[in-house]
This record gives C-alpha cells, structure tokens and sequence, in this order.
C-alpha cells in the first residue's frame, strides 16, 4: 500500500488511484504541437508509481525522452460521484506538489499506432509526490506560482490561474467517470517548459504556499 502524509495528521492516508488531467494549459499544448481538446484528457497513473520526497527516479530503459511535468496535487477527502463545480471543493482535503513524468518519446510511438499510453505515464517512480497541506491553509488554489528547476536551472514557471479547467472543473469532469474516493489525488496539468531529465540531475519542484518537492535521477 502506498501512502501519503497530510500536515497535521498522525496516520498517513493509503492512496487508492491518481486521476490525471492532460492538456490543461494552453502554453504547453501549444509547445508540444497539440491540438485544443474539446473534452478534456484524463488518464490515471497507479498509486505504485508514487516516489516520496528525497527519492530516486528510475527510467525504463526502453525511453531517452523523459519529462518532467510539475503539477498541482490535490487530495481527495470526500467521496465525489458525478459532482458538480460548485460541490467539487467540499471534497479536497489538501494540495500538494506532484511532477508527472512521462516517456515522451514511448507515448509517441503508442499514441500513433492508436495504443494506450500507461507505461509511458505510470511506471514506478513515475509520479514524484510531495506531502500534503490541509485545504484550509491555501486559500486561492486559483492563483499559485508554480516552479521547476533541473539542477540549477529553472524549466517551467506558470501559475495555476492559466489552468483552462480550474480545480472544480477538473475534480466535477473526472467524477463522471471516476469515483473520487478518499485518498485519491488528482493531478491538474502542467504549464510549459517541460524538458528531459537524465541521470544524476537533481528536480526541484516548488509551488508558493503549498510546498517544495526534491527527487533525483538514478
Ligand atoms: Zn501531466
């Protein structure tokens, strides 16, 4: 079982799954050359792919084009069956910092032979995640300046205000197909600057008043 911390909280909350939404800022579908989805993209990556703070991400070695995708994590705390916006943020119990790692080039491949694209998005250590801070301490998750550094270079800058789908939407459109149990956490897209990582570079993931996220490459 894997598991997560929230602030505050002595137990640590076992995760179910890790709804994803794709394509949710405009400046990073316009960088990688995709087209505006009219419905948006989701996907889900296995709770197993969660590497904690201070870890070590392991690239299959059947991918040279892994990218790092920083997101903002969201933890589910309540139920949500087929919710709409206005409900959607009685259901979070916290937000955290997540880097989405995708095997660029793999998802490539299967996505032109029309194949799903899990492995490029869910291996182990595929999904870096930080601990959690109560809902209650954030008080715009609208307006939040994400950053992501590879050594001591920073990659992406972006703010959760250019989402097109804010939180509410993401959490109401991933709950018409997916249960959103408590201890689900979704993943909210990515701004631009997604780049490759490569053995022995250090990420630093960072988003203002919620926290900071330090993983490694093997
Ligand atoms: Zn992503």
């Amino acid at each position: 079982m894997t598991c997560i911390r929230l602030k505050g909280q002595t137990e640590p909350i076992a995760v179910g799954k890790i709804v994803c939404i794709g394509r949710n800022y405009l400046d990073h579908i316009r960088e990688l050359g995709n087209p505006v989805p009219e419905e948006p993209v989701l996907f889900i990556k296995p709770a197993t792919s969660i590497l904690p703070e201070g870890g070590s991400i392991r690239i299959p070695e059947i991918s040279n084009d892994c990218h790092h995708e920083l997101e903002l994590a969201v933890l589910i705390g309540k139920k949500a069956v087929r919710i709409r916006p206005g409900e959607a943020m009685d259901h979070v119990a916290g937000y955290g910092v997540a880097i989405d790692l995708t095997l660029r080039d793999v998802q490539q491949r299967l996505k032109e032979k029309g194949l799903p694209w899990e492995i490029a998005k869910g291996f182990d250590t595929a999904c870096p995640l930080s601990d959690f801070v109560p809902a209650s301490e954030v008080a715009d998750p609208g307006n939040l300046e994400l950053r992501l550094w590879v050594n001591a270079e920073m990659r992406q800058s972006g703010n959760t205000a250019q989402m097109m789908r804010p939180v509410a939407e993401v959490i109401s459109e991933m709950s018409r197909f997916f249960t959103l149990e408590p201890g689900d956490v979704v993943l909210t897209g990515t701004p631009a600057g997604v780049s490759a990582i490569r053995s022995g570079d250090k990420l630093k993931g960072l988003i203002e008043g919620v926290g900071m996220l330090n993983v490694q490459v093997e």
